[in-house]
């Protein structure tokens, strides 16, 4: 006997493939785009480059390399959560749960998926997890 697995709290409703599928095809581009801006901030992280390991003399280049090297770990930083956020996003899609809040399981508002289709919870939580 064939036994599927069911959530008891998933929702029932779930947006069509025609919706869908441009989301996840927007998604897919984002994470190519988002990861190829990863490596070229690592080409331009001053703490990649060999010789400065050498060259202790100069301070105030040092202080510059410094922030360089802070800007670009932001920066990577901030690619990679989000990158983490569409990859969620994705498995979502892939899954039957995209709009679903991963929170409190309510759908998430359209207009809210427009703006931010990498969004996995809803904008009532994203408040509460502010304040
Ligand atoms: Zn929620």
């Amino acid at each position: 006997m064939a036994k599927k697995s069911r959530q008891a709290n998933k929702p029932i409703i779930s947006f069509p493939k025609v919706i869908l599928m441009p989301i996840a095809n927007f998604l897919a581009r984002e994470v190519k785009r988002l990861e190829e801006r990863k490596q070229n901030l690592f080409k331009r992280d001053p703490f990649k480059d060999a010789d400065r390991i050498v060259d202790n003399a100069a301070s105030d280049t040092d202080a510059a390399e410094q922030d360089g090297h802070a800007q670009v770990t932001a920066m990577a930083r901030h690619t990679d959560r989000r990158l983490i956020q569409i990859k969620k996003a994705l498995a979502k899609i892939r899954l039957g749960q995209y709009g679903v809040c991963e929170r409190c399981g309510q759908m998430i508002d359209t207009d809210r998926l427009m703006v931010m289709p990498e969004t996995t919870i809803c904008v009532h939580c994203e408040q509460k997890k502010e304040s």
